[in-house]
């Protein structure tokens, strides 16, 4: 669901070799969110998509918290035919935020925390470069 109330059904996978056995053969368009979270498989996944004729939409963040490529995303930007990188608005200037502060009980996590924290007390907050702070 988009912020803005917009809805459509949606089936969730835990790998890129699930997402490929769950697409029907007739679908046009595939679309997958938080891709940045997939295997590296999922560079081949999408290669097949497209090179098949189907239309393949992907949306994730391009970096960690630490502001490092994130997963299969530098291999996925090289390879789309077109990218649309979005900001968001930095929390504490108002800026064009283009980086992602994780807050752990409200303060910057260290470059050493996990890149994926499941279920975690961390918290994200929108940040724009000079805002961003990761500690050593
Ligand atoms: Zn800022």
């Amino acid at each position: 669901m988009s912020h803005d109330g917009r809805r459509m059904e949606a089936i969730p996978v835990s790998s890129s070799s699930e997402l490929r056995d769950l697409i029907p053969s007739d679908a046009d368009v595939i679309a997958v969110d938080e891709v940045q979270f997939f295997d590296q498989g999922i560079v081949d996944v999408v290669k097949d998509l497209a090179k098949s004729g189907k239309t393949v939409l992907l949306a994730g963040l391009d970096k960690d918290f630490r502001g490092d490529p994130f997963g299969p995303m530098p291999y996925l930007l090289a390879i789309a035919d077109d990218v649309v990188k979005l900001t968001a608005v930095c929390t504490v200037c108002g800026g064009p935020a283009t980086m992602s502060q994780r807050l752990i009980d409200g303060k910057p996590a260290p470059k050493t925390s996990p890149t994926i924290l499941v279920a975690g007390k961390e918290s994200y907050e929108p940040r724009c470069r000079a805002h961003h702070i990761v500690p050593d």
